[in-house]
């Protein structure tokens, strides 16, 4: 290796942000102490948490600590942390030419609103750069605690390349110093800096030293643990800094759910719920939201096992006292202490979520829009609480006005017409093509109530519900339809129409062998001549749909051709049928029958060519002159 500095390129998705951070994020620059604080911070977690098992990492008894150094001459502010530092390959990893995946979609993310886009910086995992705002270059200084290896340093002025090389910094730890622009260096005054800290970084949990006016260094912070304290003393507002601050999140979380256990088991939990979903939310490699400490020292960030995968979305950290200091990941798989744990805190997510749908119907409404699909991935996972999950549910509905109406199995019910036995839903893509689907007709005509489920989960959600309060879910495009009492009237026309279109009905599933495998007469229409259903058993359309989109092979299902004898153009079938049973003219007409069923309910035609043709016949017959 070359002796002096050696110079590499930033990669192109580097490169652009650091263009962005440059030239369009100009109002709330400030920021970038937040982000170098909090690394600084997560640095120091992980030499903490390194030291467990290698405790000559804090040999002396040195005292973890962020340091900030201001040099109005030189015009620079340094923080410094005396955590785990980087190696020269780290460095080049973590703030060099990789680009991150977090890179790539606040990139896509970025909005032009300033206030907006300076928040996404930290949900994205591109903090560094933001020094960049305000730097004319920016050096980090770095060893790795444990790495023989010698120190780094690392510069760069935020154009294409960066230079990096030895450094003879002997403690392990980082210092970045950002050399700030002629003017910006309002960063180099104490009170500024000051404010800055208490703004957004008054709960790291390390303490934070910065030089006052005499030149001798105070702690700005809190660094209390939040958790810890009484909630009584703990405002509104500090909650809200703590979970900007400490889990990342840049909104106002819906809910905070603050507890201390003790007795058999002693732990605090401080839990959010959020107000938005993240942007990786249904990313199998997502981050769970939950940090764990033991003791009050960090542990691990995103600990799965402290909430089941359907609650991933709920941030916050749990500190027990009862699991050793050592614990590892491995450990925490099938330990007692972390599944009561979860199982406490899973009890108390759902309690405040169906307390939340009582008492504060629209930030259960917003809950609902962001989390629900994941809500119900519980159904299918956690038997338990099943009954819980019934009570938190919600669909869009037939009786809901609008999109943002929802409704849950207990409404639904209590709402049910007399007589009515069981629940009706229909799956699909959207409402939009949900509501308009003909297999409606009889329960528009009757005001009997039908969940739309669109969510792609809802198809295994309904199998997981199966009943509920003595009732039974039925799909209004599977199986016979039997409404009971409220059906008694069509149920004597159908058996009259049954008789009269037999052969008919034999005559066109004749025609249609290839595409069904029975037909037969519907009290479900009222305006349609005909509709699609599948057996009791057999897959929805929406569902074969789903399974192909996933990859997985099905062979596709013959269905149930149902028609509507009071229908006109049944008819004058069953009239041309009468007259001579081998006219040509009925195979056109039944095909179109089943092609018509299928568009209606939103799906292709086998071959859009020969529709296109039939009905191209039909209208030169219908326009002749
Ligand atoms: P994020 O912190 O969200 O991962 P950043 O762009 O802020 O994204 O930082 C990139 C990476 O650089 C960090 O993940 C970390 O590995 C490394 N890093 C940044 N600052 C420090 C520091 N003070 N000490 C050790 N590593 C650091």
């Amino acid at each position: 290796m070359a002796d002096g500095p050696q110079h590499m390129q930033f990669q192109t998705e580097a490169k652009q942000l650091l263009h962005l951070m440059i030239h369009a994020l100009y109002s709330h620059k400030e920021v970038f102490i937040r982000e170098l604080v909090s690394n600084a911070s997560d640095a120091l977690d992980k030499l903490r948490f390194e030291s467990l098992t290698n405790s000559s990492l804090l040999s002396g008894n040195k005292e973890l600590a962020i340091r900030i150094k201001l040099d109005k001459n030189a015009k620079t502010i340094t923080i410094s942390d005396n955590g785990i530092g980087m190696t020269r390959q780290e460095v080049i990893d973590n703030i060099g030419t990789i680009a991150r995946s977090g890179s790539k979609a606040f990139l896509e993310k970025m909005s032009g609103d300033q206030k907006a886009d300076s928040n996404l910086i930290g949900q994205f995992g591109v903090g560094f750069y933001s020094a960049f705002m305000v730097a004319s270059s920016v050096k980090v200084v770095t060893k790795r605690a444990g790495s023989d290896e010698p120190a780094v340093v690392w510069e760069s002025k935020g154009e294409s390349e960066f230079t990096i090389a030895e450094a003879d910094k002997t403690e392990a730890g980082t210092d970045i110093t950002v050399y700030l622009k002629d003017d910006e260096t309002t960063y180099t005054e104490e009170w500024q800096v000051r404010s800055i800290i208490k703004k957004y970084s008054d709960f790291i949990a390390f303490p934070i030293y910065l030089p006052n006016d005499k030149g001798t260094d105070e702690i700005v912070n809190q660094s209390k643990p939040l958790w810890r304290r009484a909630t009584s003393e703990i405002t509104q507002e500090q909650y809200e800094e703590f979970y900007q601050q400490v889990l990342g999140g840049y909104e106002k979380p819906l809910s905070i759910l603050h507890n201390r256990a003790e007795g058999i088991m002693e732990y605090s939990s401080l839990l959010f719920i959020p107000s938005k979903a993240p942007f990786d939310l249904f990313n199998m490699e997502r981050k769970h939201g939950v940090k764990l400490y033991v003791k009050r020292v960090f542990i691990l960030d995103n600990c799965k096992e402290l909430l089941p995968e359907y609650l991933r979305f709920v941030r916050g950290i749990v500190d027990s006292e009862d699991l050793p200091l050592n614990v590892s990941r491995e450990m925490l798989q099938k330990n007692p202490v972390i599944d009561k744990i979860q199982k406490a805190l899973v009890s108390k997510v759902l309690g405040k979520l169906k307390e939340m749908a009582e008492n504060e119907p629209e930030n259960f409404k917003t809950f609902w829009k962001e989390f629900g699909p994941v809500i119900k991935e519980g159904l299918h996972t956690d038997y338990e609480n099943k009954d819980k999950l019934l009570e938190i549910i919600r669909f869009q509905s037939s009786m809901c006005e609008s999109k943002d109406d929802f409704v849950s199995l207990k409404q639904y019910t209590s709402r049910m017409r007399t007589d009515q036995k069981d629940i009706y839903y229909i799956t699909g893509e959207s409402r939009e093509i949900a509501e308009k689907s003909p297999h409606l007709e009889i329960f528009k005509s009757k005001s009997i109530e039908v969940l739309y489920l669109t969510d792609p989960i809802d198809e295994w959600v309904v199998h997981d519900i199966m009943n509920y309060d003595g009732k039974q879910l039925k799909s209004v495009t599977q199986g016979n339809l039997d409404l009971g009492e409220l059906g008694k009237e069509e149920e004597a026309a159908k058996k009259e129409s049954e008789s009269k279109y037999k052969k008919l009905s034999e005559r066109i599933k004749d025609i249609l062998a290839d595409n069904v495998k029975e037909v037969r007469i519907t009290t479900r229409l009222k305006d349609s001549p005909a509709c699609l259903v599948a057996d009791d058993n057999g897959m929805t359309p929406h569902m074969e749909k789903l399974m192909k989109a996933m990859g997985q092979g099905v062979t596709e299902q013959k269905r149930i051709l149902e028609i509507n004898g009071d229908h006109p153009i049944l008819s004058n079938m069953k009239f041309w049928f009468e007259k001579d049973s081998k006219d040509t003219n009925l195979e056109e007409w039944a095909h179109l029958l089943f092609e018509q069923a299928l568009i209606a309910e939103g799906q292709m035609v086998p071959d859009p060519l020969a529709y296109s043709r039939r009905v191209n016949n039909l209208l030169v017959k219908a326009s002749s002159i």
